[in-house]
């Protein structure tokens, strides 16, 4: 069946029934790629992933106002509705849910998720408000689209990490499977805001990734740290912050830390700003 587009509730009911998504026995399984489009090759391995781990993928593209603050790039952010087309198709993608700001919020709307403490530390300390818009969209796609699984990317590991709280904490029947970062050649992750850079800034901008395999070349947190750190202040770029954090709950690790942490950093060049990450395994003190 060729790619089916549904841009609201209505068009989605109609989508799911030519589907043959009624849930019932022998019905097909669903698995759901949220992204705000101008997709790129991440979010295509995100969608070769969804399709391991479901009979049919839908992903969802909406540039969703809420998790965007004041003076950030809602208004720029690229928008390439008809390119993401063809590339879903390309993929074998069977469903885009693609609405309109309207569509989603009703003027007079109140409610929505609430993310916790984890919603303001780290990114979120940065980002004030980020993450309660993300997870309020997220659920929301969650219950107009219905998927079995959704798969959302470990470059957004904060994300990832309060999207599997979310869903233990609010009992939400969905299966979360996270994805491997996807890098340009020389390091750089893939990020639909990687279109925002001059080639000067661009070069610059490897200094992310350059920083991330410096730290994890070191064995202790503050070491990590110390190292990543370093890259990254001889570049001309302004740092939000460096952090070796708990994958799960994006706390700050301590010098006794055993076993997996999130080495993450956010840094501004010019007026991009870009996030990465990498994962770590530490020996146990001593060892
Ligand atoms: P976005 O459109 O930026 O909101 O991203 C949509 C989904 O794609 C999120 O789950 C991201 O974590 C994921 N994603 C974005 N870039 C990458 C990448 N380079 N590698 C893997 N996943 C990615």
């Amino acid at each position: 069946m060729d790619l089916i587009i549904a841009r609201d509730r209505r068009e989605l009911a109609e989508a799911r029934t030519k589907l043959g998504l009624t849930g019932g026995p022998g019905a097909p399984t669903l698995a759901l790629v949220p992204t705000m489009g101008a997709l790129h090759e991440g979010h295509l391995s995100l969608v070769r992933l969804a399709k391991k781990h479901a009979d049919l993928v839908a992903v969802s593209i909406f540039v969703n106002p809420l998790q965007f603050g004041p003076g950030e790039d809602f208004d720029r952010y690229p928008r390439t509705f008809e390119a993401d087309v063809a590339a879903c198709r390309a993929e074998g993608v069977d469903l885009i849910f693609a609405p309109s700001a309207d569509v989603m919020y009703p003027p007079d709307r109140q409610v929505g998720v609430s993310s916790g403490r984890m919603g303001t530390i780290v990114e979120g300390h940065f980002r004030p408000g980020h993450f309660d818009g993300v997870l309020t969209v997220v659920l929301k796609l969650f219950n107009l689209i219905r998927p079995d699984v959704a798969v959302f990317g470990q470059k957004d590991a904060q994300q990832l990490a309060m999207i599997r709280r979310m869903v233990a904490d609010l009992d939400v029947p969905v299966r979360i499977v996270g994805a491997p970062i996807v890098r340009e050649p020389d390091g750089l992750a893939m990020s639909s805001r990687n279109r925002y850079l001059s080639p000067e800034e661009r070069e610059i901008a490897l200094a992310l990734s350059r920083a991330l395999r410096e730290g994890a070349a070191r064995r202790t947190p503050s070491e990590i740290v110390a190292a990543t750190r370093a890259v990254l202040d001889a570049a001309p770029l302004q740092v939000d912050y460096v952090v070796l954090a708990d994958p799960a709950t994006f706390e700050e690790v301590g010098e006794d830390h055993a076993g997996e942490a999130v080495l993450a950093v956010a840094a501004r060049v010019g007026t991009t700003r870009l996030i990465d990450n990498v994962t770590v395994t530490l020996p146990p003190p001593g060892e």
